[in-house]
C-alpha cells in the first residue's frame, strides 16, 4: 500500500512537473497528422539545393494563410516569415533547411520519392536524403501553433527555411552564409536562433546537444608543389615533388599529434586526393593534393591554419622545391552558447522528460546553420528519428535513410516550448 501510494505520488509529481508548459497539448495533438501528411508530401517532391521552387511556395502559402508576414526569394529560394506576439518583446528565429540531396530513393514507401532531376549534366535521383523534409514539416507545424496563439508570445519569432544547406551547385553562392549577407537577422534583430537536425539513428522521443563546439568548422584546402622534372633513374638531377608531398602530409599530421591540444577539442586533417606523375620512371614536375580541416573550437581553427600556411611552403623549400597552399571556408562552428544551452536544458527536459534529453560528443560533421551562431547566440539540437528497436538504422545521405515520422511531433513541441520560454522570461 505505502508502496502504491507512492507511487501514486511520484506518478503525480511528474505530471505537474511535465505540465508547466504551455497549455499547448491539445494544439500538439490536432497539429501532428498534418505535419506528418506535410513531411511525406515534401519527401514525395524533393529538390536540390537553390531548386527549391515549389518547397518554397508550399511553405509560402501556408505561412500567408496563417496570417504570418512573409517574405520570398531571400538567398534565392529561402523562405522568412515574421510573427509578432500580443506584446512586445525580444525575437527569437528558428530555422529549418530545405533541400534534397542527389540520391535515389530505395525505401519501399506510400511516398517514396521517384523524383529525378539535372546535377553537374548528369540524371539523378533526387531525395530527402538528410531529413530536411522532416525539418521543413516541423517548422510548418511549429509556425501554425504559435499563429494560432500569439497571445501566448511575448516578442516576435522568425521562421527561417533555408535553402541550399548542402551546398550550392559550383558557381553559386546560397545557403545560411547568403541569408546573412541579405540580412535575414536583422529587421528585427534577432537575440536568439533554435534549430533541429533530426537523426535516423537516434530513437523517436530522444533529444541529443552538446554545448559549446557541437559541429566542425569545415575547410577544405589546395596544396600546388612545384619540383623539377628528370628521369627516374636520377633524382639528384631534378626535385621530386611526390616525395615532397610526402613529407607535407606527414608534417600536416605533426601538427595534429604534436601542436595540437587535443584534450581541449578534436581536430583533424585529411588529405583526400593526391595527383602527380604520369609514368614508372619519369620524376615529375608537379602535384596537387585537395583535403579538408574540422576543427570545433575558434582559437584552434586560427592556430591550425596559421601552422599548415607557414610549415606547406617551409618544407618544400627545405627539399630543394616550392609549394603554395590555399584554405577555404565551407562551414564555421556549430557553436552551441553554453549559457543559452543551459537556461533551455529545463525546457527540453520538460517537453522530452529527463531521461530523453542526452548529452552526445561532439560530431566531426558540419552543419552551415553556424553562421547564424557566428552572428547571435544559437541552440542546434538531435532529435530522434529511428523507430525504437530497429537494430540497422541506415546514415544519412544513403539511398535507404528513414525516418520514422512518429518522431516530429517532438521537435514541434520543443521548438514551440523554446521559443515561448525564451522571449517570455525575457
Ligand atoms: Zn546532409
Ligand atoms: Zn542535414
Amino acid at each position: 500500500m505505502k508502496n502504491i501510494l507512492r507511487t501514486v505520488c511520484v506518478a503525480l509529481l511528474s505530471l505537474s512537473a511535465f505540465s508547466q508548459g504551455s497549455g499547448l497539448d491539445e494544439a500538439y495533438a490536432r497539429i501532428e497528422p498534418k505535419v506528418i501528411e506535410w513531411r511525406r508530401d515534401i519527401h514525395q517532391n524533393p529538390e536540390l539545393s537553390n531548386r527549391e521552387f515549389k518547397t518554397a511556395e508550399k511553405i509560402a502559402a501556408h505561412l500567408r494563410s496563417l496570417g504570418i508576414e512573409v517574405q520570398t526569394g531571400v538567398a534565392h529560394t529561402g523562405v522568412v516569415g515574421v510573427l509578432k506576439g500580443s506584446s512586445p518583446g525580444k525575437t527569437v528565429a528558428l530555422r529549418a533547411d530545405i533541400d534534397a540531396l542527389p540520391v535515389y530513393e530505395r525505401n519501399d514507401l506510400p511516398f517514396k520519392s521517384t523524383v529525378t532531376s539535372e546535377f553537374l549534366g548528369e540524371t539523378v535521383g533526387v531525395m530527402h536524403a538528410c531529413g530536411h523534409d522532416t525539418h521543413t514539416a516541423i517548422l510548418m507545424g511549429v509556425a501554425e501553433v504559435m499563429a494560432k496563439n500569439k497571445d501566448k508570445i511575448k516578442g516576435t519569432v522568425k521562421f527561417i527555411f533555408q535553402p541550399a544547406e548542402e551546398g550550392p551547385p559550383p558557381g553559386e553562392e546560397g545557403g545560411a552564409l547568403l541569408m546573412v549577407k541579405e540580412g535575414v537577422l536583422k529587421n528585427p534583430d534577432v537575440d536568439a536562433i533554435f534549430g533541429l537536425h533530426i537523426n535516423s539513428q537516434t530513437p523517436v522521443g530522444v533529444i541529443r546537444y552538446k554545448s559549446g563546439g557541437a559541429m566542425a568548422a569545415a575547410q577544405s584546402f589546395t596544396i600546388h608543389v612545384k619540383g623539377k622534372q628528370s628521369h627516374g633513374s636520377q633524382p639528384w638531377a631534378g626535385v621530386d615533388p611526390i616525395l615532397i608531398s610526402a613529407k607535407i602530409i606527414d608534417g600536416l599530421q605533426t601538427i595534429i599529434s604534436r601542436e595540437t591540444e587535443l584534450t581541449n577539442e578534436a581536430a583533424v586533417i585529411t588529405v583526400g586526393k593526391i595527383k602527380s606523375g604520369v609514368r614508372f620512371n619519369i620524376i615529375p614536375e608537379s602535384a596537387e593534393m585537395l583535403g579538408t580541416i574540422r576543427t570545433l573550437d575558434y582559437g584552434m581553427k586560427d592556430k591550425l591554419n596559421k601552422r599548415m600556411m607557414d610549415m606547406v611552403p617551409t618544407i618544400a623549400k627545405a627539399y630543394g622545391g616550392e609549394a603554395t597552399i590555399e584554405i577555404r571556408d565551407a562551414t564555421d562552428i556549430t557553436y552551441n552558447d553554453p549559457k543559452l544551452v543551459s537556461a533551455m536544458l529545463p525546457t527540453l527536459e520538460r517537453v522530452a522528460g529527463e531521461d530523453n534529453v542526452q548529452e552526445q560528443k561532439a560530431i566531426t560533421g558540419a552543419e552551415d546553420f553556424s553562421y547564424f551562431q557566428r552572428e547571435v547566440p544559437g541552440f542546434f539540437f538531435f532529435l530522434g528519428g529511428m523507430t525504437p528497436g530497429n537494430t540497422k538504422p541506415f546514415p544519412h545521405h544513403t539511398p535507404d535513410f528513414f525516418i520514422d515520422d512518429s518522431g516530429l511531433i517532438l521537435g514541434v513541441k520543443a521548438l514551440t516550448e523554446l521559443s515561448l520560454d525564451y522571449l517570455n522570461r525575457s
